[in-house]
C-alpha cells in the first residue's frame, strides 16, 4: 500500500544534507520512503495532507531510560543538595537490601509510559539506556505491540552504589554480578536482536563508566564487537564520577575509555559534559574533544536535564568544532525533542557567549543523523527513498506559533513536542491527531501515575534518613492534598 504526505514543508535528505520542499510530498510503501521531496504524479492508495506541517524524519533520542526515571525524574528536582552535580545517586544509592524491585505489572506500566510518551514527542528511535529491570520477555512484547523502534538490552555493571547509615555513598564491588549482566545482556540479544519485526535491535549498556571496572567494560567492548552491536555508557556525567575515575586511572574518563579500546565509532557516551574541555574539571592536561573526534566516538548530549544542574556541554559548538560527533537525547522528562533542541542551541550561543554557535542546522542534524552514526543506519533520521518510514508530522500554523520564513527556525526557536501531530515508525501511523492510534493513553497516564506514587511512598524504606520525598525534595507552595484519596 502506498501512501503520500502532501502539502507540507518536507525536510528531504539529498544524500549529504537536509533539504526544504515547500509543498512538498513524502510516499512511502510498507515500512520503507520511495519518494520523499517535490511533487509526486504516481499512484497512490491512501493520502494524508500535511498542509501547515513540517514533514521530518523522526528524531532519534539518544537517552531514554525506561522506567528507571519515572519513579525519580517525573515530577521531582534533579538537583538535590547532598549530592553535587550526581543526581542519579540520589535515588540510585539506597540503604543496602532495603528496596524491593517493584514488581512486573508495574514496570510494564512505567515501560508503556516511557515508550509512548517518548514517541508522542518526536522519538521514533528510542534508545534505551537502561530502566527498570525483570520480565524482558515482557518488555520485546511490549515494544512489539507498541510498534515503536528500540535500542538496548538490560543493563548491567560490576559497582552498586549504596548509602550507608551516614547517607555516604559507597561502592559495592561484585565481579560476579558484572560478568552474570554482561551474559545476560548477551544471551538478550543473541535471542532478540531483530524481533518486532525489526525494530528491536541490541545495544549493551554497561550503566556508568566508574560503576563497571576496567575488565568488565573490556570484556562488554569484546561482545559488542563479537555480537556487532553499539554500546553505550555514561560518562563525563558528573564531578563525584570524574574525581573517582581521576582517582583510580589518573585520567579522565574519557582518556580512560580511549586507552581501553572502548571509544569507537559504535560507542555511545551519555553526556559527556565533564571533559576537559569543562571549567569545573580543573584539568587542563590533555584534549578529551580531540580524543573523542579521533576515535569517532559520539556524545549523547541532553541540554535540558543538564541546563537543571546548573550545567553544560562546554560547549555544543567547541565539540562540533572540534569534529565529535554529536547527538541529542532527553534523559529525563519532559521527553521532548523538540524542546531539547532549543535548548541545545540556546544553551551553545550562552556558553560561548557567542550568538553564531548552536546553529538550527546542526542541533537539527545532532537529532537525526547525528543519532544515526553509533548504529550504523543510513536508513535512519532521513527522508529519502529506501529509508525506514519514519516520519513526523509536525503542527507550525497556529495561533500559538509565530508567522515564520523557515519551519526549522520556527520548530527550533517556538515548537513544541506537543505539536506533533502525526508520528508514522516503520510505515504504521502509531499518532495521529496528537493521540496515540493503539492504546489508551489516559489509562497509559493513570497507572504511570498510581505506580510512580507507590514508588514515592517507599522512598522512606530504603533513604538512608527515612526522609519522604517533599522532604527531600520541597514543593514549590505548601500543597494542601485533597481529602479524599
Ligand atoms: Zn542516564
Amino acid at each position: 500500500m502506498r501512501t503520500l504526505i502532501e502539502g507540507g514543508w518536507v525536510v528531504a535528505f539529498n544524500g549529504k544534507s537536509h533539504e526544504i520542499y515547500e509543498q512538498g510530498s513524502v510516499v512511502f510503501e510498507g515500512d520503507r520512503i520511495v519518494h520523499a521531496g517535490g511533487p509526486y504524479a504516481g499512484p497512490a492508495d491512501t493520502r494524508l495532507s500535511a498542509r501547515g506541517k513540517l514533514v521530518s524524519p523522526g528524531f532519534i533520542n539518544t537517552h531514554v531510560h525506561t522506567t528507571g526515571n519515572a519513579g525519580d525524574y517525573l515530577l521531582l528536582d534533579m538537583a538535590k543538595n547532598d549530592y553535587r552535580t550526581s543526581n542519579y545517586m540520589s535515588f540510585a544509592a539506597p540503604l543496602k537490601g532495603k528496596m524491593t524491585p517493584p514488581p512486573p505489572e508495574a514496570v510494564a506500566a512505567l515501560r508503556t509510559f516511557v515508550f509512548l510518551h517518548a514517541l508522542r514527542q518526536g522519538t521514533t528511535t528510542i534508545i534505551d539506556v537502561g530502566g527498570q529491570r525483570g520480565d524482558w520477555e515482557g518488555y520485546v512484547r511490549l515494544i512489539d505491540e507498541l510498534g515503536v523502534r528500540v535500542y538496548g538490552s538490560p543493563p548491567f555493571r560490576d559497582r552498586n552504589t549504596f548509602s550507608d547509615a551516614q547517607g555516604r555513598l559507597y561502592y559495592d564491588h561484585d565481579a560476579s554480578v558484572g560478568t552474570q549482566g554482561l551474559k545476560d545482556a548477551v544471551a538478550f540479544i543473541r535471542e532478540y536482536d531483530g524481533a518486532a519485526q525489526g525494530r528491536l535491535r541490541g545495544m549493551l549498556n554497561p550503566s556508568q563508566v566508574e560503576t563497571c571496572s576496567e575488565p568488565l567494560l573490556r570484556a562488554c567492548k569484546d561482545a559488542a564487537r563479537e555480537l556487532d552491536v553499539p554500546v553505550h555508557t555514561h560518562a563525563g556525567g558528573n564531578l563525584v564520577e570524574f574525581q573517582r575515575i581521576m582517582d583510580e586511572y589518573r585520567k579522565t574518563p574519557i582518556q580512560f575509555l580511549a586507552d581501553i579500546g572502548f571509544l569507537d565509532d559504535r560507542a555511545l557516551i551519555g553526556h559527556g559534559v565533564f571533559t576537559t574541555a569543562h571549567a569545573w574539571s580543573h584539568y587542563p592536561f590533555g584534549d578529551d574533544l580531540r580524543v573523542l573526534a579521533e576515535r569517532g566516538a559520539t556524545v549523547g548530549h541532553c541540554p535540558y536535564k543538564y541546563a537543571k544542574m546548573a550545567m553544560t556541554l562546554c560547549s555544543f559548538q567547541r565539540y562540533l568544532d572540534a569534529g565529535v560527533n554529536l547527538a541529542i537525547g532527553t534523559d529525563t522528562f519532559p521527553m521532548d525533542m523538540v524542546a531539547e533542541l532549543r535548548w541545545a542551541s540556546i544553551l551553545a550561543k550562552v556558553a560561548d557567549a557567542n550568538y553564531q554557535a548552536g546553529q538550527h542546522r546542526d542541533v537539527f542534524n545532532a537529532a537525526t543523523l547525528g543519532g544515526c552514526k553509533f548504529l550504523r543506519r543510513d536508513d535512519l533520521g532521513r527522508l529519502a527513498p529506501g529509508a525506514k518510514a519514519d516520519i513526523l508530522l509536525i503542527n507550525l500554523d497556529h495561533l500559538g506559533a509565530p508567522v515564520y520564513a523557515d519551519p526549522i527556525k520556527a520548530l527550533i526557536d517556538a515548537g513544541s513536542g506537543r505539536d506533533v501531530d502525526t508520528v508514522i515508525v516503520d510505515g504504521k501511523i502509531l499518532v495521529q491527531g496528537g493521540r496515540t492510534t493503539r492504546i489508551d493513553e489516559d489509562e497509559v497516564y493513570a497507572r504511570a501515575r498510581e505506580v510512580t506514587e507507590r514508588f514515592w511512598s517507599n522512598v522512606p524504606t530504603w533513604r538512608w534518613d527515612g526522609a519522604p520525598v517533599d522532604r527531600i525534595i520541597p514543593p514549590a507552595f505548601p500543597i494542601h492534598g485533597a481529602a479524599t484519596k
